[in-house]
């Protein structure tokens, strides 16, 4: 018996938790840059699940890969060594030009983990009074739901109703090298962490030289920098991670989503063993982090984005789907503005952005608005030259229907 999209909503209504607002489609099958609902209808995915998905949906190499590992050994713990982890972490750090990784699930595990490596080091190594250390953070930041993320965030619906918060995080603006140097040149500061392009927050790409400023002035101060790459990074603006569009190299980079390219959780840590070290035998961990099954994925993930050039294709598709953008009418898109296939377009209020995301699915295309009026445009970077077309030609007759 099939399921129709409204039994598929209201089943969800019934018995889930309402913590999201989803568009009004019920998808059902993916492959690369497309998905489709349970009736049979096509989209263009133009969201990617948050930029998880940048090598495409269901890709076959991933695919098998998981399979095999899946059929050969899953799950042992850390209470042992397995066959795969170690291979893993080679591959990832000499890729990626750090000493160590350390494997976690989700993007903010990860992050926390940068704020727990963060701390430590701040009391092993640069001499911070015990309980003192303090992180700052950029406003409009987003790193997940935990109790430590939403104290670090200045967006009353992450935070409110949930405290009391966890102590010693400041926040400075997002793009002001000012900030940033006022606030960690005072006593106790451990670090500085900043996506590189920020995503949640509407894809808002600093100023040239906004990262090299940070990484001067956290090196000058003796702060780490922590690049919360999760969604910025793995090829989504068009260099393998965002900060390489600045040649900085931050203290410690957090990944996650596309680094199992939508299959599977997997998150890491990556820093050099002076900050690594910190960390010994017992105290900190997770049942699940640098699984075998989660190993493979991420190595197939990564090479997946090298073998085909997707971070290449991201710069090259993004400056065309930009073009295409920026010929919107400008009395409802307002701005755009990206980065690779990191585009947003923001739409002027007096238009509702939630109805252009529904005009946009009914045209065949789904992508979801941030804070009101932000659409984000981010595929998966396998997207062609003639698929970028059709999808902006989408986009085009969407906005002039308004
Ligand atoms: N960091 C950034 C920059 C993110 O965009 C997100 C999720 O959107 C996270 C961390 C948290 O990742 P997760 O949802 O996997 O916990």
């Amino acid at each position: 018996r099939s399921i129709s999209s409204q039994q598929i909503f209201d089943r969800e209504k019934k018995y889930g938790c309402h913590n999201y607002k989803p568009l009004p489609v019920a998808l059902a099958k993916g492959k690369g840059v497309f998905l489709w609902d349970v009736e049979g209808k096509r989209y263009y995915d133009f969201l990617a699940a948050y930029s998880a998905v940048n090598q495409g949906h269901c890709h076959p190499k991933l695919l098998k890969v998981m399979h095999d590992q899946a059929q050969t050994l899953t799950l042992t713990s850390r209470a042992f060594y397995n066959n795969v982890l170690g291979e893993y972490e080679e591959y990832i750090t000499k890729l990626l030009k750090y000493d160590k990784v350390l494997p976690m699930n989700t993007g903010v595990e990860a992050c926390e983990s940068a704020v727990k490596l963060a701390r430590r080091w701040a009391y092993d190594v640069k001499g911070v009074a015990p309980n003192e250390a303090r992180v700052v953070f950029a406003e409009d930041n987003f790193w997940g739901r935990s109790i430590a993320a939403i104290s670090a965030s200045n967006d009353p619906d992450s935070y409110s109703g949930f405290g009391p918060f966890v102590p010693g995080f400041d926040r400075v603006p997002y793009n002001d090298l000012a900030a940033v140097e006022k606030a960690v040149s005072r006593k106790n500061v451990a670090a500085f962490m900043v996506e590189p392009v920020q995503g949640e927050a509407g894809v808002v790409v600093p100023d040239p030289g906004y990262l090299k400023g940070v990484a001067e002035v956290c090196k000058k101060h003796n702060v780490l920098f922590i690049a919360d790459e999760v969604q910025s990074g793995l090829g989504r603006t068009g260099k393998l991670l965002a900060h390489y569009h600045d040649g900085v190299r931050p203290d410690i980079v957090v990944l996650g989503k596309a680094l199992s390219g939508g299959v599977y959780p997997v998150s890491a840590v990556l820093c050099d063993d002076h900050i690594m070290l910190n960390i010994k035998p017992g105290q900190h961990g997770s049942t699940y982090g640098g699984n075998p099954l989660a190993a493979k994925i991420a190595m197939a993930a990564l090479q997946i984005l090298q073998e085909e050039k997707l971070v290449e294709n991201s710069a090259e598709m993004g400056n065309v789907l930009m073009e295409r953008l920026r010929r919107l009418p400008n009395d409802v898109v307002t701005t755009v503005r990206g980065r690779g296939l990191f585009c947003a377009i923001v739409i002027n209020k007096k238009y509702d952005a939630w109805k252009v995301c529904l005009k946009l699915k009914e045209n065949g295309l789904l992508a979801k608005n941030t804070h009101g009026d932000i659409i984000r445009f981010a595929p998966p970077l396998c997207i062609s030259r003639a698929e970028v077309e059709e999808a902006a030609d989408i986009i085009e007759k969407s906005i002039r229907e308004f």
